[in-house]
């Protein structure tokens, strides 16, 4: 039976279990997309930290919600109504669980972590940040953590503050801790970097900047999938993640802030559902999280969601981050074996996604001939072109892994790098 077949009705897979033996075909069974043939071989699909693939468990929620439950929700007195906004909200309360969130209102729902980013920028951030003020960032962020805020300090003349990382790609922490100053109004940083793979401290980040009364914005995208993430633990105050690269759909992500904090905030968007009255005259807000939620959300999206964050729970987060490693492991010495490659990202604290490069040949290179194999990577600066200027390189070549990859396709990527070095010798 697949991991998808038990669920949901039958009790979880206990941690035990999985230890004993993470059964990766069985799991594998469960995502039908990677059991193809590209360009005559079979697929690996190691391009995770992009987009990940997803369980049956996640399509099928989808198709019942539209068979069985579609309405539009929160409006409706009538059956259906209900039952999707049942659905609806049953996906907020399996985020905030899912997170560890102290308050169900404490999840809204966004297109993806770049929206939630950005609703922080525009809401907290127009309100709090003035002329002379300033946002510090690090050195490692994702585009999607560095443009909302320069909009922002543009926009304010405001200055954008980045901390700095060391050469293994790790944020150098004194750095960060001296640029926390008496006009700094914000700090964002990742979780795990998509770049390098860093895994950031970030429950000491949070500490540093709470000391001096400076909330603090993660960007959770490379983690939530990853590593267990509990953000009352972390302490910090608002944390975004995409569903995409959760397993779950596209066109939905998470805004998790302290409920204290998203009270006091402006609105983002305008339109229905945000509102509790409408005239000419006044418009009176509604409640957060609908406050935030302008519009007819992603109601299959947060079934999806859902259903994917059940699926990881499923096979508990503890045992995916212990699997992952032991791939990261696995790769990082075979591949650093390999005469002319150099890994970029080096950091104690890593995640599933190893970035390299070979002396001698441009990284799109080595993912054509990695995709004649069949092998998906990413090449590029993806998405963090300062930290490509900080290990001044244009590009790297990316393979980021996932709950269901095996050793056997980090086995099939070392011979194609091999194969690559042997077209380009
Ligand atoms: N932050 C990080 C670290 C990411 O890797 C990504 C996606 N590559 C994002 C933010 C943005 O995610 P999305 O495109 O889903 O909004």
């Amino acid at each position: 039976m697949t991991a998808a077949a038990r669920l949901p009705h039958e009790p979880a897979r206990g941690i035990r279990e999985v230890e004993s033996g993470y059964d990766v075909e069985e799991i594998r069974a469960d995502f039908p997309i990677l059991n193809q043939q590209v360009h005559g071989h079979k697929l690996v699909y190691l391009d995770n930290a992009a987009t990940s693939q997803k369980p049956r468990a996640v399509t099928d929620a989808i198709v019942r919600y539209y068979e069985r439950d579609n309405a539009n929700v929160h409006r409706g007195v009538h059956y259906l109504s209900e039952r999707a906004t049942e659905e609806y909200e049953a996906g907020r309360t399996a985020a905030q669980k899912f997170i560890h969130a102290a308050d169900r209102h404490e999840i809204i729902f966004v297109r993806s972590a770049t929206e939630g980013i950005n609703l922080v920028a525009q809401t907290y951030g127009r309100k709090h940040v003035g002329a002379g003020d300033e946002v510090l960032i690090s050195a490692m962020e994702h585009h999607s953590n560095i443009v909302p805020w320069q909009m922002l300090c543009e926009e304010k003349g405001a200055k954008l503050q980045v901390a700095p990382i060391n050469d293994r790609g790790e944020l150098i922490l004194e750095k960060f801790e001296q640029l926390l100053g008496p006009r700094t109004k914000i700090a964002a940083v990742g979780h795990v970097s998509n770049a390098l793979g860093t895994i950031n401290p970030v429950e000491q980040i949070v500490k540093l900047a709470h000391a001096r009364n400076i909330p603090v914005l993660v960007d959770g995208a490379q983690a939530v999938p990853r590593i267990p993430v509990d953000v009352q633990a972390l302490g910090c105050d608002f944390y975004v993640f995409s569903g995409h690269k959760t397993y779950g759909p596209t066109g939905i992500g998470i805004l998790y802030g302290k409920f204290a904090l998203l009270d006091a905030m402006p609105p983002y968007q305008g339109g229905g559902e945000m509102i509790s009255s409408v005239s000419f005259e006044k418009t009176v807000y509604n409640k957060v999280p609908l406050k935030f939620e302008a519009g007819t959300p992603d109601m299959s999206g947060a079934v999806g969601m859902r259903a994917a964050l059940e699926y990881l729970n499923h096979l508990g987060m503890e045992n995916i981050a212990q699997y992952e490693h032991q791939l990261l492991e696995y790769a990082t010495g075979k591949v650093s074996a390999i005469p002319g490659v150099r890994i970029i990202g080096t950091a104690k604290e890593k995640a599933g996604v190893l970035s390299f490069v070979i002396e001698g040949v441009h990284p799109h290179d080595v993912g054509t001939i990695l995709d004649q194999e069949g092998i998906a990577i990413r090449t590029g600066h993806h998405c963090a072109q300062p930290v490509m200027e900080r290990f001044k390189v244009d590009a790297t070549a990316r393979a980021s892994f996932g709950l269901y990859n095996s050793k056997e396709e980090i086995d099939a990527l070392v011979r194609g790098i091999q194969k690559v070095r042997e077209v380009f010798a």
